[in-house]
């Protein structure tokens, strides 16, 4: 018998237009974290099994569980003989390597030549595993293992309990968004998040050297590197937010700083995303977390953009949002102690509750368009998948 991966697919498999395109691009996901593995995948409508070497099968389920779009993973016993003494012999043989007091049989015949139906073969292959194991009874509806059986047109595959898979959608089959990316706890968790839903990342990061240090813009990278994990070829663009924020700073209100400041960064963050055709702005935004992060803070920096701003944090708890960010190895990171922007023009007394009339008389008297030109015109742009070569963590 050869061990082989099966993987479902889980969501995409209710997007019946789209089906092909999800699957195709489930595919090149895959090969493209499985660059220096020698697999080949096969796959129709409801799998895809990858044929791997034995003994790098371990190592490529670890990466599969970083994959989204994939539901569950399997591994499966492949035969490739539909003769009923073989099934019934390696049907007991697979299910022999649990340990178990109670089970199952469900066969799915996509075969439909092949003469014995399922329900006939599960109670051929049950009655055989109840004649050659001790103490065991077969449990229909809360079994310890099921054994499944798939009679395929090529193969039988045989298999017992599988590996939950991330879930969401394949990344790149739902158009392209922009991280703001800091180097705090929460953005890269609300950037994990919105890869779920199939949405490919860019990611832009404000800094304000030499009020932050290069360890701060070191930490931004690694941060995103993390997340490339889960991703694919994105890019890190910096922008050089100094001269902004000091204009800010030196010249309007300081209760507005912290609004304003965030205005304009939504303001670079928009003609970003739409010079590079992503389709929404994502942050890390939980209301009411600060200041800024009440609902009629993000009313007035929201303004500025007509962009889709995703939030995917809006409704969590901080003691959640670091346990995903533990989760996905992001935490560490976070905490390392460097100052970001935002931190270190923090007013006394940020305003809570902004108002529109106050920011216009406010932002009237600088020309910040002739600023925004300039720190648009000077990003710095990182190829993560060129500076990552990520693939090596795993091989
Ligand atoms: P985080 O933990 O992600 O830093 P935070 O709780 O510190 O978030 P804020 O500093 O108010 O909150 O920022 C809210 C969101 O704005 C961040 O989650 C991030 O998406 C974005 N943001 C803040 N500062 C920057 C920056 N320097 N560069 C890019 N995005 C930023
Ligand atoms: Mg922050």
């Amino acid at each position: 018998m050869k061990k082989v991966i099966l993987i479902k697919y889980g969501e995409l498999t209710t997007k019946k237009g789209n089906r092909n395109f999800f699957i195709n691009t489930l595919k090149k996901n895959i090969e493209s974290k499985l660059l220096g593995y020698e697999i080949t995948i096969e796959n129709d409508y409801y799998r895809m099994f990858i044929n791997a070497k034995e003994e790098d099968i371990h190592n490529i389920i670890e990466i599969l569980k970083n994959i989204y779009g994939i539901y569950e993973i399997v591994v499966a016993y492949m035969i490739n003989n539909k003769n009923i003494n073989v099934i019934l012999d390696s049907s007991l043989e697979v299910i022999k390597q649990n340990d178990f007091k109670t089970f199952k049989v469900v066969t799915n015949r996509s075969d439909k030549s092949f003469e014995i139906h399922s329900m006939d073969l599960s109670q051929m292959v049950g009655g055989h595993i109840l004649k050659n194991i001790k103490n065991i009874n077969v449990d229909v509806h809360n079994p310890d293992v099921i054994l499944n059986i798939e009679i395929r047109k090529d193969n039988v595959y045989l298999s017992t309990s599988g590996i939950k898979g991330l879930g969401g959608y394949p990344v790149g089959t739902l158009g392209k968004a922009l991280l703001m990316l800091s180097g705090g706890i929460d953005s890269p968790v609300a950037g994990y998040l919105t890869l779920k839903r199939g949405v490919k990342l860019d990611y832009i990061y404000f800094e304000s050297r030499p009020h932050t240090s290069i360890e701060a813009r070191n930490k931004v990278i690694e941060l995103a590197k993390k997340l490339e994990k889960y991703s694919f070829k994105g890019k890190l663009y910096i922008v050089n937010f100094t001269k902004i924020q000091e204009t800010i700073y030196k010249n309007l209100d300081e209760t507005y700083l912290i609004t304003i400041m965030r205005r304009m960064m939504y303001k670079i963050a928009h003609s970003k995303a739409k010079s590079i055709k992503a389709l929404a702005l994502v942050n890390g935004e939980s209301i009411g977390q600060v200041a800024s992060q009440t609902l009629s803070s993000m009313l007035a920096v929201n303004e500025v953009t007509n962009f889709p701003v995703l939030r995917p944090l809006c409704s969590f708890d901080k003691q959640e949002i670091i346990e995903i960010s533990k989760k996905i190895d992001t935490y560490e990171t976070s905490i390392l102690p460097y100052e970001d922007c935002c931190t270190v023009f923090v007013p006394k007394h940020p305003i809570i509750n902004p108002s529109l009339k106050t920011i216009y008389e406010e932002e009237s008297k600088i020309d910040f368009d002739h600023l925004i030109i300039e720190a648009l015109e000077t990003i710095e742009e990182i190829d993560l998948s060129k500076e990552n070569k990520h693939n090596e963590e795993y091989l």
